[in-house]
């Protein structure tokens, strides 16, 4: 019976969230809460915490909300980590700690340049790439994590050049890594076009596709613009005229993620979505709702036990 209902959800679309670090003990808090509330309405398959580049008190707090998510929440957890600017010690300390508390899968990144600069260096001693990372992971791990990568369908800001963005994806891919989470886009055409290039250059870990909610027009047009991300034409002619009322903005926002989602899924080359919650919980509850994936009473044990994308069956 279990076999039936793990086979019956594997084919549904799976969902993962992921959160960042509040700032003050309550904000930490509420997230828990909120976290807590997300699984029981969902069953998300993992949660993932992003990490501050840089190190010091929020990447603690990184590995502490891992270790509670996963060993006292019961959650399945994924933990950023960046080598910006970290001495390898607090790399060291970050990895053990997610060994301790069961975690098994780790986002490898290098990290955005700290809040003051716009230029990333590289720290002395310290690793340059986030292959360098994840060569370490592997050294120091073997197999036990699993390791996830950034993707840029989009490119990536400080590198123009497509050809050169698939080579360096495949060096993480080679240095280990065996998944990929996207950048947020809203151009599926060209996602779909990115995946299929990536295939092309051998990459044949699961590509996992970064959505996010629109709620704000303000925090729309901001993400698209720090990420260099193409709107499409449909989105700001739909947003642009309601962009003062911003329920009007989350309902229409809901429905153009919503399409969007149905599409990537529809398009046979998405399995799962990586929603950025950005630690609110109402616009991925809607968008997994419209798209018909939130559990019914019947899936709710099968959903617990479908693999992650990544883990191979035995
Ligand atoms: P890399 O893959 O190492 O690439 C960094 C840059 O170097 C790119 O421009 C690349 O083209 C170039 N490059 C790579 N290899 C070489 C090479 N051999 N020679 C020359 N150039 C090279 N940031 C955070 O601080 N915290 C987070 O929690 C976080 N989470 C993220 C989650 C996702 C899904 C994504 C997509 C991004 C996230 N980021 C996060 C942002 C990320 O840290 C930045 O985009 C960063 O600028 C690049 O990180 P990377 O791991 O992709 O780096």
């Amino acid at each position: 019976e279990k076999l039936e209902a793990s086979h019956k959800s594997s084919s549904k679309t799976t969902f993962s969230f992921e959160y960042f670090v509040p700032k003050t003990s309550q904000g930490v808090q509420n997230l828990y809460d909120r976290m807590d509330r997300m699984y029981e309405a969902s069953l998300p398959q993992f949660i993932d915490i992003t990490w501050n580049a840089g190190g010091g008190r929020l990447s603690q707090l990184s590995t502490d909300l891992i270790s509670t998510a996963q060993s006292v929440l019961g959650l399945e957890t994924c933990m950023h980590l960046t080598c910006t600017n970290m001495p390898i010690e607090e790399i060291d300390s970050a990895l053990k700690k997610a060994y301790d508390s069961g975690c098994q899968n780790i986002l490898a990144l290098r990290g955005d340049p700290p809040i003051n600069s716009n230029k990333w260096e590289a720290c002395e001693g310290g690793f340059n790439y986030a292959k360098d990372l994840i060569k370490y992971i592997r050294l120091k791990y073997g197999d036990y994590f699993d390791i996830g990568v950034a993707g840029y369908p989009e490119g990536h800001p400080e590198e123009k050049d497509i050809e050169l963005n698939f080579k360096y994806l495949k060096e993480k891919i080679d240095a280990g890594g065996n998944f990929i989470i996207t950048q947020m886009f809203y151009d599926v055409d060209n996602f779909i076009d990115w995946c299929d290039k990536v295939r092309a250059y051998g990459i044949d870990v699961p590509i996992i596709p970064g959505i996010m909610p629109i709620t704000t027009y303000g925090a729309f047009l901001r993400r698209a613009q720090w990420g260099e991300i193409n709107i499409p034409q449909d989105f700001l002619d739909k947003l642009d005229p309601i962009k003062d009322d911003d329920e009007l903005v989350r309902e229409m926002g809901t429905e153009l993620i919503v399409g969007m989602c149905q599409k990537l899924i529809d398009s046979g080359h998405v399995k799962h979505l990586h929603i950025y919650t950005m630690n609110l919980e109402k616009a991925p509850l809607m968008i997994l709702d419209k798209l018909g994936l939130l559990p019914t009473e019947g899936e709710y044990n099968g959903a617990q036990e479908a693999m992650l994308p990544w883990r191979k069956s035995l």
